[in-house]
């Protein structure tokens, strides 16, 4: 398969940490290490110009090379990424709680800790900083390079000026700058995202859609998001209300939503709504669950139908609580477009469980810092996200 390198206008430099970042991207979704002549066949680019990005990658000691065997048994050289060197940190805040990690640059979580939801949005946000700054001091201390947090954020968040906007359950967290906040208690550069963007990007780099270049994400908790992604990238619209599908309407004549609109997705299919309505009436369990699957697939399927979309990545509790819902989920889409299209539909169970969003954006995040790149966003809204590089590259 040839993947095409980013065609948009770059100076060199952007261009080199382009495909610099694309190539790290593609060590870590193949684990046995990277040949040149595998990223040449990845990206359609010739012999010298991999080995330029390999010379350039060495030179910042992001990977490091071991000697394989190739055809005819001659040693092939082999690249890794240099895990000992780099970490970077991830936070996500859910309804729940919070969520921290510290992870290589393969995605293997060093650290990990979860704090619960107190009421209290900044004080749990402090708590976090403390601990992470613990961890940041620790790993410094052994001469690791910490490069950035990643902060995944439910809701709506403004990533040009890092604020929420909205954030339902979570509304002390509306107009915070977060962004400053913690950049000030934790000592390194910091960026936000939202929750689903960076658990698809998670999904992508680790996960269930590892290597795909079009999928949709949709996480199924209490709330309900989305996240697409086109041609490899990460689709950003030309505003925050993007892969909101919980807020799409499946009955306009509905009870009233938090967000102002009727008749939610979420008020029928979240996970809380449809734990209490097995509570009250276990019997029916089988058709409560069917309702859920068809009012899934009642808002994905015209966005299949337009996008022509294959991939969807399934992930959390409801699917993982009720392992029926995700085949019905499945049904009831290919019931609901072009016979033709049905088969292609795949729907793909996440494998990476709760601190999926904390390690997407540890992962993402900490690449931005990295790179000096404005991530691999597709659309107009590019955030304007502050950057301190310390000279790496
Ligand atoms: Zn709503």
């Amino acid at each position: 398969m040839v993947t095409e390198m980013p065609v948009q206008k770059k100076n060199a430099q952007e261009q080199r940490r382009e495909n610099a970042y694309q190539v790290i991207d593609l060590i870590r979704r193949e684990n046995e290490g990277v040949t040149r002549g595998r990223i040449t066949e990845e990206f359609g680019l010739s012999f010298p110009s991999a080995s330029k990005i390999v010379e350039y990658l060495k030179e910042f000691n992001l990977i490091r090379e071991q000697q394989g065997t190739g055809n005819n048994n001659k040693p092939v050289p082999t690249y890794f990424l240099n895990s000992n060197d780099f970490i970077s940190l991830g936070l996500s805040l859910t309804r729940h709680g919070l969520q921290g990690v510290a992870c290589t640059l393969s995605g293997t979580v060093l650290e990990h800790f979860e704090l619960k939801q107190n009421g209290d949005a900044r004080q749990i946000l402090m708590d976090a900083a403390q601990r992470l700054s613990v961890i940041r001091k620790n790993y410094e201390k052994k001469g690791t390079r910490v490069l950035g947090l990643g902060v995944g954020i439910p809701g709506l968040l403004d990533t040009e000026e890092g604020r929420v906007r909205y954030a339902a359950d979570y509304h002390q967290l509306e107009g915070m700058d977060i962004i400053t906040l913690l950049s000030e208690h934790v000592d390194v550069p910091v960026y936000a995202e939202q929750n689903t963007n960076v658990a698809a990007f998670a999904e992508k780099s680790l996960g269930a859609a590892r290597g795909l270049r079009e999928f949709l994400y949709l996480n199924l908790e209490t709330g309900i998001g989305g996240s697409l992604f086109h041609a490899g990238r990460l689709y950003r619209g030309e505003n925050i209300f993007l892969g909101e599908l919980g807020h799409a309407s499946v009955n306009p004549e509905g009870p009233l939503c938090d967000c102002g609109n009727r008749g939610c997705l979420e008020l029928y299919a979240g996970k809380n709504v449809v734990d209490s309505k097995i509570a009250q009436n276990p019997q029916n369990q089988e058709e409560i669950l069917a309702a859920t699957s068809r009012d899934v697939a009642q808002v994905l399927s015209p966005v299949v139908c337009f996008l022509g979309l294959q991939d969807i990545v399934l992930h959390g509790s409801l699917v993982d609580d009720y392992s029926i819902i995700a085949k019905q989920i499945r049904q009831e889409l290919r019931n609901s477009v072009i016979p033709a299209q049905s088969p292609r539909i795949k729907i793909h169970l996440s494998p990476l469980g709760s601190s999926a969003p904390a390690v997407g954006a540890a992962l993402w995040l900490g690449e931005i810092a990295l790179f000096n790149l404005k991530g691999p966003f597709f659309g107009l809204h590019d955030p304007k996200i502050p950057i301190r590089m310390d000279g790496v590259i």
